[in-house]
């Protein structure tokens, strides 16, 4: 097991990446926090953890909350003693996102309020936890649209993604020498809610295809074993980085027929 005795917060585990984390950071022999907006579906992920066998708990927080937030790592805290890891996966992509022409002052506020403000407000209380704990790890969830461009607009989750990629640069290089590693992972279009209810016709989803080298979507299971692999000890020199896991999206020029 690559995360035994180890204690991990995990944010957005009510559904898609952030749940397919829970499970398996805890098959990896990690406690884990579970922390989500939606109440149920956070304690219907904790529930599934221990159903498996593996240790969870559950905490509602709001990721834009400083004082939710605060209170997330008390609770961590509280129930085992240290946090490892901490894993700022919850995001969202609005509807109303567009062009900059298009697209409407609250629809950019609430996306970067979530994607940058939340991932930031983890990282100012998540540290503080590692530091107690003697060092450790922070994963940052951005994407693909954080490095190449989409002629379908979504600027605001664009720029908040790229906001997400610069601070964890940042961070990396502050907390280097505290044994702090701070990592970004990047995933390609996955079959989760988030897209697909997007793409929400054969014919969207058949165009964004096109630009995956893979040919198909991928799988929260595997942004879940990525987030294992920055979050354990065989990352160990392994920091500032941001890990593509989009079936060769980004490395594509041109994508196989
Ligand atoms: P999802 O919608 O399935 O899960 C996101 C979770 O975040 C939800 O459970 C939601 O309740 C939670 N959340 C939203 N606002 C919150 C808040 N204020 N406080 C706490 N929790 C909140 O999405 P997903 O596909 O699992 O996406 C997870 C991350 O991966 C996001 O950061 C997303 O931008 C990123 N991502 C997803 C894709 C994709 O194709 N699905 C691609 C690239 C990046």
């Amino acid at each position: 097991m690559r995360l035994a005795g180890m204690v991990a917060v995990i944010t957005g585990t009510g559904s898609g990446i952030g749940r397919a984390s829970a499970l398996r950071f805890a098959a990896e022999g990690a406690a884990v926090v579970c922390a989500d907006i939606r109440a149920d579906a956070n304690d219907e992920a904790a529930e599934l953890v221990r159903s498996a066998g593996g240790q969870a708990t559950a905490i509602t927080v709001d990721v834009t909350d400083d004082a939710s937030v605060v209170g997330l790592f008390a609770g961590a805290e509280r129930e085992y003693g240290r946090v490892d890891v901490v894993f700022n996966n919850a995001g969202v992509m609005l509807d109303s996102d567009g062009d900059a022409v298009d697209v409407d002052l609250a629809t950019i506020e609430r996306t970067l309020a979530i994607n940058v403000t939340g991932v930031l407000l983890g990282c100012k209380h998540g540290v503080p936890a590692l530091r107690r704990a003697g060092g450790g790890a922070i994963v940052n969830t951005a994407s693909f649209v954080a490095s190449v461009g989409a002629a379908t607009p979504q600027v605001a989750y664009t720029a908040s993604k790229g906001a997400v990629l610069a601070l964890t640069r940042e961070l990396a290089v502050v907390h280097a020498r505290e044994g702090i590693r701070v990592n970004a992972l990047s995933p390609g279009p996955l079959r989760t809610e988030l897209l697909m209810s997007f793409l929400d016709t054969e014919d969207k989803q058949q165009r964004r295809l096109v630009h995956v080298p893979m040919g198909r979507f991928g799988e929260a299971e595997e942004m879940a074993g990525a987030a294992v692999f920055l979050a354990s000890p065989d990352a160990s020199y392994v920091t500032g980085a941001n890990l593509a896991v989009d079936g060769g999206l980004t490395a594509a020029y041109v994508t196989p027929e």
